[in-house]
């Protein structure tokens, strides 16, 4: 109630302004509306196409580039909080408007949606975990349970910069599972931004050697 108090004032003294473009923005997204459209391209993608095994699927919104680009920047690096809702609501209502995520989930399957989990380093300096702030108000709308399924077991370099081998080699074995038993059948995977898909497949493989059957993946942003 009081954070919400609080956002509410914020909003009346602090006009958001679009990442992409500085105009005021006046509704619930992080972005205006021309720099929305510059970077919209919702898509699916095969996984083998991307080197994915153990993947049944991936989905991206936007491509990573422009006011998105900014927007999860300075989520990341720049400590603004502020803008958390802001992303969750792109994702929410371009998943809402474009209708195309659309997999065959099985009616009472045990499904629910896990982040990759952000390096604990990373995340005590942040504060916050960034895909599970982006997709858990989307998965609380939409019903499906949200677990933190993976532990991110060691500190890894920053993808950026390296080879998909390179990629491969630094995640390889990060992740394990927060539990052994009792897994769901279908993992929605969430994170905010697929580069080369290596760190999704390297989480999909975890979940799957733990017993998961499907395990599809979702982005914000791609750079694919
Ligand atoms: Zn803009």
């Amino acid at each position: 109630m009081l954070s919400s108090i609080l956002a509410l004032l914020h909003s009346l003294f602090y006009p958001h302004s679009c990442p992409g473009c500085g105009e005021e923005v006046r509704g619930k997204g992080v972005l205006c509306d021309p720099c929305r459209r510059g970077i919209w391209h919702p898509r699916s993608f095969q996984p083998l196409s991307l080197d994915c095994p153990h993947l049944d699927g991936l989905f991206f919104l936007m491509d990573y580039a422009g006011g998105i680009q900014k927007a999860l920047q300075m989520a990341k690096f720049r400590g603004r909080e502020d803008l958390l809702p802001r992303l969750a609501e792109e994702w929410r209502q371009g998943v809402l408007r474009e209708q195309r995520f659309h997999w065959h989930l099985v009616p009472k399957i045990r499904l629910a949606a896990t982040g990759i989990p952000t390096d604990p380093v990373r995340k005590k300096q942040r504060g916050y975990d960034l895909p599970e702030e982006i997709f858990r108000p989307w998965c609380r709308q939409e019903g499906y349970l949200w677990e933190n399924l993976l532990i991110r077991n060691r500190s890894t370099r920053p993808q950026y910069g390296l080879t998909p081998e390179e990629r491969k080699k630094n995640i390889k074995g990060c992740f394990t599972l927060a539990r052994q038993e009792n897994l769901p059948d279908i993992v929605l995977l969430c994170d905010d931004i697929c580069t080369t898909g290596s760190t999704l497949e390297e989480a999909a493989r975890t979940l799957k050697r733990g017993g998961v059957k499907k395990v599809y993946a979702l982005a914000l942003a791609s750079g694919n």
